[in-house]
């Protein structure tokens, strides 16, 4: 009892006042992170509040944040990189930014396939890619993979986000490593064949091209229709699980590494830990409308009237090793 009113005591004048030095939890964490700070702040503030420990954020794009902390090296003050791509957290640890960490209780809430098998990193939310359609064009019947979106049909029907976006090179890279090269240029070249118009700076915007009859099919991140439908409540489109060829709908990870430099690694690791744990898993994937990655966790409502799916079983890592291929193959395909 006085142990946790000292500690949530201190923690109250460290965010009040910038204190650092708590009893329990000691120095800040730094965490460098690629998702925006607005969802995750408040999850991050009630970890504050539970542990005594604070946190602060840098946020940037991924691509800037490795760049940083490879220049920063061993004096970088980060302790922990976030990113909404799993791509990019294999790019950080390929480039030996983060330290590999053993926990029995992250091997336990994080499934295999979600995370580095040296426990450089690990997802900590599940985002789906998959197809969305017009409700008043497009019959669920009609649709089954992402490949058979390159069927002639689609011709002058198919929106697609930029291959700029690396939820599309880490889409390209998983299809690579389902269906090989030869056959994903060959749907890729499909999709670029029947695309209706120039690919889109982002999925809403593509989104709302399918209300406006611009076009029929596209594939987005399952949160982005989500979020359409939380502020706009009935709208003419409608998800469809797409099938790789194993089967799965793609699913790409936000997730979070302990850094090389990091000299609270454990302090880190404690945190991640909280992050796997049902109650952060919840808010999680609850803020922004993503699954949680422990399948011991329910999904936000809105979420859950979606359905189930069944996800690829390939592990996420594969968005890494083959993104420079799939970026390759888009730009030879003509996919801008
Ligand atoms: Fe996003």
């Amino acid at each position: 009892m006085r142990q946790s009113f000292w500690v949530s005591t201190c923690a109250a004048f460290a965010v009040l006042i910038g204190l650092t030095g708590c009893d329990r939890g000691g120095d800040e964490l730094v965490v460098y992170s690629s998702r925006n700070e607005q969802p995750i702040k408040p999850m991050f503030d009630r970890y504050t509040q539970e542990t005594g420990q604070t946190i602060r954020f840098v946020t940037d794009d991924a691509g800037p944040l490795i760049e940083r902390l490879a220049a920063e090296g061993k004096n970088s003050p980060a302790d922990i990189l976030i990113t909404v791509d799993a791509g990019d957290l294999w790019h950080a640890a390929q480039r030996g930014l983060l330290q590999p960490i053993e926990s029995s209780t992250l091997a336990a809430n994080i499934p295999e396939r979600l995370r580095d098998s040296q426990g450089r990193w690990f997802g900590l939310s599940v985002r789906a890619r998959t197809i969305v359609h017009s409700t008043e064009r497009v019959k669920p019947e009609e649709l089954s993979s992402y490949e058979a979106l390159a069927d002639e049909k689609w011709r002058g029907r198919l929106c697609l986000r930029t291959s700029k976006s690396v939820y599309n090179q880490s889409l390209v890279a998983m299809m690579i490593a389902a269906h090989g090269e030869e056959a994903t240029e060959k749907i890729v070249r499909g999709w670029v064949a029947n695309l209706a118009t120039e690919p889109f700076s982002n999925d809403t915007r593509l989104m709302e091209a399918i209300i406006a009859g611009q076009c029929d099919v596209g594939i987005v991140n399952t949160y982005y229709f989500g979020r359409l439908q939380r502020d706009r409540g009935e709208i003419p489109i409608q998800l469809y699980w797409a099938q790789l060829a194993d089967g799965g709908v793609h699913v790409n990870i936000s997730g979070a590494g302990v850094t090389a430099a990091s000299d609270r690694a454990e302090e880190a690791q404690q945190f991640l830990e909280w992050l796997s744990s049902p109650e952060a898993q919840s808010l999680f994937a609850g803020s922004n409308l993503e699954y949680p990655a422990s399948p011991a966790v329910a999904a936000d409502p809105l979420v859950a009237r979606w359905g189930t799916f069944r996800a690829s079983g390939l592990n996420v890592s594969a968005a890494g090793e083959l993104q420079a291929d799939a970026v390759r193959l888009m730009d030879r395909a003509g996919f801008r």
